[in-house]
């Protein structure tokens, strides 16, 4: 196989690392490693299989350790609790040696056989991340439909037009991009627009079989929908405003306020023109742009005091001049 330097200038001997998260998929873990056993060895691939037992609380870890007993590639990373899927695959990155790094599901719905040509599009077609797209999957249309939806908002707000699903969980990476992401809370729905937001923009797709889960039953209820979009917002928000929160804040204050100014000048204005016109005129808290005056008002001091708050924050954090370098002569 190609050889490569990895992250550590070194040469790196392994050319796959596939990371695996999971959590209570204690039926699955056999079949899964010796299909990815299989697939290894008929394509000659040096590997490593990492997986992350994210707090199970089955036999999921006694599993693990048995295989490890028969196969030496078998790492295990076991959390003490349950933490979720984005910090497994966070640690697992970090621990991560190959020149392409895997990332898939543990419960057999991703299929190792994808590995090869994923392998193949990093190395040879050079992207830096390739994400997997179930165009036919077999999932209930409870999920199916939304998810449509929400890899639509996605592609919008990424950027990234060329992926149909962010969050399938059968990924290839070149080693360097896991190790300049940080995926944490729930951001493993966005890791391709993380690499984006981290300088990576040759992201492309495969098509890739999707199977019916066939043991144990899903992690993530609705409520992913809602968590989904909560985050795409706040990555948006961070990624275009993370370093200057005034940019944002201070904008939309200053629309408030003169909106707030302006409504002020129409109340005054009525006011004095009926006065010395000798009509009838009324209280300005009749008016109900005073109304309008005042919320807006109030409203744009604090999202001005916000943007303030921002950039202290910014100010302070010790990531505020960190820039990542691709080369330098
Ligand atoms: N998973 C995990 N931690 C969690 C929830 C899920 O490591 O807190 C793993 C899970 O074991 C599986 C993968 O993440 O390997 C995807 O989960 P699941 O199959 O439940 O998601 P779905 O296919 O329904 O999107
Ligand atoms: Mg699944």
């Amino acid at each position: 196989m190609a050889t490569e330097k990895n992250e550590a200038g070194k040469k790196a001997d392994i050319d796959i690392s596939v990371v695996i998260p999971l959590y209570n998929e204690e039926e699955s873990l056999p079949e899964l490693e010796a299909w990815i056993r299989r697939v290894m060895d008929e394509n000659g691939f040096s590997y490593e299989i990492i997986f992350v037992n994210d707090g199970s609380t089955d036999r999921s870890q006694e599993v693990i350790e048995a295989l490890a007993q028969s196969n030496p590639h078998i790492h295990g990373i076991c959390f003490r609790r349950n933490y979720g899927k984005s910090p497994a695959l966070n640690t697992g990155f970090a621990r991560a040696a190959g020149r392409v790094v895997i990332t898939m599901d543990a419960d057999l719905q991703d299929s190792p056989d994808e590995i090869p040509e994923l392998y193949r599009m990093i190395t040879e077609d050079r992207y830096d991340l390739v994400s997997g797209y179930k165009q036919k999957r077999y999932d209930p249309l409870s999920k199916t439909l939304p998810t449509k939806l929400f890899n639509a908002t996605a592609r919008k707000v990424s950027g990234i037009k060329n992926l149909h699903d962010f969050n399938c969980g059968l990924k290839a990476y070149r080693s360097t991009v896991v190790k300049h992401i940080e995926v944490y809370g729930d951001m493993h729905r966005y890791i391709p627009y993380l690499a984006k937001l981290a300088g990576f923009n040759h992201i492309g797709e495969k098509v890739v079989q999707h199977r019916a889960r066939k043991y144990g039953k899903t992690k993530f209820g609705l409520n992913r929908f809602v968590h989904g979009y909560l985050d795409l917002a706040t990555l948006w928000f961070t990624g275009k405003f993370g370093g200057k929160p005034m940019h944002f804040f201070g904008l939309w204050g200053s629309l408030m306020f003169l909106l707030g100014f302006i409504s002020v000048i129409i109340v005054g204005a009525v006011k004095l023109y009926n006065m010395y016109s000798h009509n009838q005129y009324t209280l300005v808290t009749d008016s109900p742009y005073f109304y309008i005056a005042l919320v807006t008002m109030i409203l744009g001091c604090q999202l001005f005091l916000a943007g303030f708050i921002g950039e202290l924050i910014v100010r302070n954090s010790s990531g505020r001049n960190h820039y990542e370098i691709d080369s330098e002569f």
